[in-house]
């Protein structure tokens, strides 16, 4: 039976249903309050679930597991060029995708979130209007949070309708694997999903415009990386800027300006992920009264409370670091802050992980930023040669380190690069979160012989004094 058409109220409302949006949702109905979900997919899950995270690490997994063949060689096996099932590897995808998204949807359900598939726009301070079926036209509020994300960011330059010119959604659709691609940018997602289509046997070169690849990342994090990608990509471009796109029959023709590039290659597709933007356009916010930055993020206080109090924005809308963990954490405090409990944005170490191969991971306090803000710190740094884990996995090329405050020896910061360097780095914020000092680190017993060990023996290394590297002169202590 289809609803009538009418305004209703909510008392809460949550507008976007992505890893920010259900996890606000969530912990606002287990708090007690009435909620209203409001999302114009047809699931639940937002960009992170089911065109971002979620789908772009199970083709990760994919490539890993070639990598891992293809490396298999060196220590005498072989299992010659994988047979790549593009129908199958898309739609085993796809299963991951629509188990999760359901696994939402139930969890929703079961809490008692009333869900609205309906696109929302605020019509004043205390009002949506909604476009859907079977929802009402208007939905009043008495409190709101927005959480509709981010949207890819194309300067005019790389702009195509032609369907060989990707963003992330289209690159993750899998139709083909082209011959030869490009990836413009040399970012997160340019070095994860290049490094995907190369493994399914794309001939990959990265344009990066800044001097480095993941810029702002700790030179010492990327350089074990791009040694990597060096091999497993055709071309890394530095210092390189897409120029324009003309789309042939033959290819899409790039025009490149940089040093020693070809200044006209052709390839078969080229992927944009040259960032991504707040999606605050179009959603009503000054008839709301909703303040935004000059770069589209909604300003928000340290609960998360926008320039009209009774309404909350978090995750990618609301601010960088764009990641799905960041906005969960966003969500959470928004929902205790509206339940009356003195939450706060007080992150010291949100987590940032790229899932390459090696991956790179960081938290808190990088030595670059310390560097930036001109604050003194001690780097102790463990190379993964000295990890006998690290040699039985024929996996030598990482590292970690800890950055240190000299005064106190807390942990400020954790940077590691190599093979799981993303579950890794979860002790390294828990460390920074919970206040450690090196030494509590490096007390701690990690199991041995597990990658965990760098960990702790970075922190020895803090004392001049890790087990598996003697220093000329180890500090006594
Ligand atoms: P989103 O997930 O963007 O959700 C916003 C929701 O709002 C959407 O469902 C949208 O339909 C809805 N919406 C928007 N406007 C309206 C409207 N007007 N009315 C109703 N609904 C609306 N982050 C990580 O931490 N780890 C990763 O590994 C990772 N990988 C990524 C890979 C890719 C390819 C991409 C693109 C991103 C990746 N990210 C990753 C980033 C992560 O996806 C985002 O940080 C995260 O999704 C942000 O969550 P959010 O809740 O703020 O918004
Ligand atoms: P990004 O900011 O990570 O990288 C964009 C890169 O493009 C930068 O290195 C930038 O210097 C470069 N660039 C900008 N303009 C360019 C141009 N005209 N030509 C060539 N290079 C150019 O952005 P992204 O890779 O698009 O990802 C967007 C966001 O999504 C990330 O910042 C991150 O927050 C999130 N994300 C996270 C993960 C993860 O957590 N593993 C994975 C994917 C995406």
């Amino acid at each position: 039976m289809t609803a009538t058409r009418s305004a209703e109220k909510a008392s809460l409302v949550v507008i976007g249903g992505g890893p920010g949006g259900y996890a606000a949702a969530f912990r606002a109905a287990d708090r007690g309050l009435e909620v209203t979900l409001v999302d114009a997919e047809d699931r639940l899950g937002g960009v992170c679930l089911l065109r971002g995270c979620i789908p772009s690490k199970a083709l990760l997994h994919a490539a890993q597991l070639v990598h891992q063949a293809r490396d298999a060689e060196a220590l005498g096996l072989r299992f010659g060029e994988p047979g790549i099932d593009l129908a199958r590897l898309r739609s085993w995808t796809g299963g991951v995708v629509d188990r999760l998204a359901g696994g939402v949807g139930q969890l929703a359900k079961r809490r008692g979130v009333r869900v609205l598939r309906a696109r929302a726009r605020f019509r004043d301070a205390r009002s949506l209007e909604l476009d859907g079926d079977d929802v009402p036209d208007r939905l009043g509020f008495e409190h709101a949070i927005l959480a509709t994300g981010s949207v890819p960011a194309a300067p005019p330059a790389l702009r195509s309708d032609d369907a060989r010119v990707m963003d992330s959604t289209s690159a993750l659709a899998l139709e083909e694997v082209p011959d030869r691609l490009l990836v413009v940018g040399g970012g997160y997602i340019g070095l994860e999903l290049g490094t995907v289509y190369a493994a399914l046997g794309s001939k990959v070169t990265v344009v990066e415009l800044t001097g480095s690849l993941l810029p702002g990342v700790d030179a010492d994090l990327v350089r074990p990386l791009e040694r990597r990608l060096t091999r497993d990509f055709e071309k890394i471009a530095k210092s390189t800027r897409v120029q324009g796109l003309e789309t042939l029959d033959a290819g899409v023709r790039v025009r490149l300006e940089g040093p020693g590039v070809d200044p006209q290659p052709l390839f078969d597709r080229v992927l944009v992920a040259v960032g991504r933007r707040p999606l605050s356009d179009g959603i009503g916010l000054d008839e709301a009264g909703i303040d935004r930055d000059e770069k589209g993020f909604v300003r928000v206080d340290r609960q998360g409370r926008t320039s009209q109090p009774h309404v909350f924005a978090i995750g990618d809308v609301s601010g960088e670091p764009m990641l799905a963990h960041k906005a969960s954490r966003d969500g959470k405090v928004a929902a205790e802050a509206l339940a009356g409990e003195p939450a706060e944005r007080d992150h010291v170490a949100v987590p940032a992980v790229v899932f390459t191969d090696p991956e790179v991971a960081w938290c808190g306090l990088t030595e670059n930023e310390a560097r930036e803000r001109g604050r003194d710190v001690r780097v102790a740094r463990f190379p993964w040669g000295a990890s006998g884990r690290a040699l039985t996995l024929d996996r030598t090329d990482g590292l970690t380190k800890l950055v240190v405050d000299p005064a106190s020896e807390r942990v400020l910061g954790v940077g590691i690069v190599g093979p799981g360097a993303g579950e890794l780095i979860a002790e390294g914020a828990l460390a920074v979160e919970m206040g450690a000092v090196a030494r509590d680190v490096a007390e701690t017993i990690h199991t041995h012989p597990t990658l965990a060990e760098t960990v702790g023996e970075a922190a020895e290394s803090v004392f001049g004094q890790a087990t598996h590297v003697h220093s000329a002169r180890p500090r006594s202590r």
